[in-house]
């Protein structure tokens, strides 16, 4: 069948009484140029193994297993695994893995599934859960490629670049992890249902962490120190939000210390700027000791 034709889903759905869920995000596609020209720009290749997230009723799992060597797809709702097997009868190198992507260990599952070849995510991932499974995702360190089509609003968080009202604490998570880049936009109509967003897919390619960062604990508690009161000044939202013993003029000091006017907003800052920051402020805590 056409897994992105609509009356045929709709058949497919009913004859096995399926009922959409919203809580798990469910938006199924239904325009073939879609799961198409996600597979392509994945990268999915000879040599690649691909975990999808949320395989729903299979149309980019189709497409990917078309490019890979091997697709794992992970689903949640069960209902949709007795169609899976249907929909998919005849792609010998997919496997369907029952369960919740949240509560799966990556690296075992990388390493039992995708044992000497090339490992990356490919997903139209459940928009509820975007964020913390981006962040384990990139925090596993797993995947040379994440290509994964999410709400336009937070695709163009991910790619913001400092200075821009879009740029905050997770812009630099993933730009600490990977290259960002924002492919196209796919409107609500591609989906049954539609949902209340525009979609964008984007892809980030993994790359080493950024070399002057050598705390990565510290670094990423002072980035979100200091977005955490966007409209505050740097130097006043670390102090609030920033668990240290440094007063407000020690903080201060340290941002002078980096070159950064005293009065500068978190959102302006680079990665680099935020690792400077990160060495001045545990060099003033270290002098009180
Ligand atoms: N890839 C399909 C479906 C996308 S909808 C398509 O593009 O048409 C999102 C899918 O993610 C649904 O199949 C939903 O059941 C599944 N899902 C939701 N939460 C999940 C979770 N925590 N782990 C794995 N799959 C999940």
């Amino acid at each position: 069948m056409d897994l992105c034709n609509v009356n045929e889903i709709k058949a497919l759905l009913a004859r096995h009484g399926f009922h959409f869920s919203k809580s798990m995000g469910q938006n199924f596609l239904i325009q073939s140029w879609v799961p198409r020209e996600i597979a392509k720009a994945s990268g999915a290749g000879p040599g690649a193994g691909v975990l999808e997230i949320g395989p729903g009723i299979g149309p980019l799992t189709r497409e990917l297993s078309l490019l890979a060597d091997r697709v794992v797809a992970v689903e949640l709702d069960r209902a949709l695994l007795p169609i899976l097997s249907e929909t998919l009868a005849d792609r010998k190198n997919v496997e369907i893995v029952p369960g919740d992507i949240m509560k799966l260990d990556l690296p075992t599952l990388v390493q039992e599934k995708f044992s000497g070849l090339r490992a990356m995510v490919c997903a139209n991932l459940p928009y509820n859960i975007t964020t913390p499974v981006l962040t384990a995702l990139l925090e596993s360190g797993c995947f040379s490629a994440i290509t994964v089509m999410i709400q336009r609003e937070v695709a163009l968080r991910i790619c913001a670049v400092p200075g821009t009202p879009d740029y905050g604490a997770f812009s630099v998570l993933c730009q600490y992890y990977a290259r960002p880049e924002l492919l196209f936009d796919v409107t609500p109509q591609c989906f049954l249902p539609p949902p209340k967003v525009t979609s964008s897919v984007v892809r980030l390619t993994s790359h080493p962490a950024p070399t002057q960062v050598d705390d990565r604990e510290h670094f990423f508690q002072v980035v979100r120190a200091a977005f955490a009161q966007r409209r505050k000044t740097l130097v006043n939202s670390l102090d609030a939000a920033l668990n240290s013993p440094l007063k407000k003029e020690e903080i201060a000091r340290a941002v002078v210390c980096c070159h950064f006017p005293e009065n500068i907003r978190g959102e302006r800052l680079s990665i680099e700027d935020f690792a400077a920051l990160s060495k001045a402020l545990r060099r003033y805590e270290a002098g009180l000791l």
